[in-house]
């Protein structure tokens, strides 16, 4: 057996509610995916297609530690999402088949440098650098399909220090759970431990250091930080 030539990271886990750890791959994340938070971006809603960009897995916080203010930034802004846990290889699944797929549900914020995505928006450049950076996708535990209910018709809700900055229903999302999975499976090789975060409803906004996040989605195990 041949060693590494430089140290191996150790792989990202999550806790999966009473089963042991889920072992992260890729993370897909949906843009404008409720048409509150299209429109306070300034967009209408694109019913063509959905777009994805992505964040490593070693962007993952484990829910309940502190997150540093990270650096290059003045406008750190909280995004609530449902998270969407693959636990089957899919290649060109049809909508009918996208849930046989699916593992299971956890809640996550999607945290951005807001000033960076916007400049690099004007420039028509990748948003790389606003959005996959260290401790950028905070994940809450997994919860398995079998015990996880009805998520689509779940309340979504964060509050910041008490206060609520977002409440919607999954229900509103503009492409559905089993629209995304399909059409994600068209354009990648989806494998076990790949994640989907699903876009935010109306209401993100900056955080500063002190904040404490409390994110949850029905009676998924929620998602909760403090910026530090
Ligand atoms: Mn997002």
């Amino acid at each position: 057996m041949t060693q590494t030539v430089v140290p191996a990271r150790p792989p990202v886990t999550l806790p999966v509610q009473g089963q042991g750890d889920f072992p992260v791959g890729r993370i897909f994340c949906v843009g404008r995916n409720y048409a509150d938070h299209a429109a306070e971006m300034g967009h209408a809603v694109d019913r063509e297609a959905p777009f994805y960009f992505t964040k490593s897995a070693y962007a993952v916080l484990q829910s309940g530690q502190d997150m540093p203010y990270p650096p290059r930034t003045s406008d750190l802004h909280h995004e609530m999402e449902l998270v969407v846990a693959i636990g089957h290889t899919a290649q060109g699944i049809s909508e009918e088949q996208a849930m046989d797929v699916v593992f299971g549900y956890g809640c996550g914020l999607d945290m951005t440098r807001r000033d960076l995505q916007a400049a690099a928006k004007e420039k028509r450049r990748p948003w790389d650098t606003g959005k996959d950076f260290d401790n950028a996708a905070i994940l809450g535990p997994l919860t398995p399909v079998a015990q996880a209910g009805d998520v689509a018709a779940m309340e979504i809700k964060l509050t910041v220090n008490g206060a609520t900055r977002q409440h919607g229903q999954i229900a509103d999302m503009v492409w559905s759970i089993p629209e995304i999975i399909a059409d994600l499976s068209t354009l990648y090789t989806l494998h076990p431990g790949d994640l989907i975060m699903t876009g935010t409803p109306a209401g993100v906004g900056p955080v500063v250091a002190g904040d404490v996040l409390h994110g949850t989605i029905g009676d998924l195990a929620p998602v909760a930080t403090r910026i530090v």
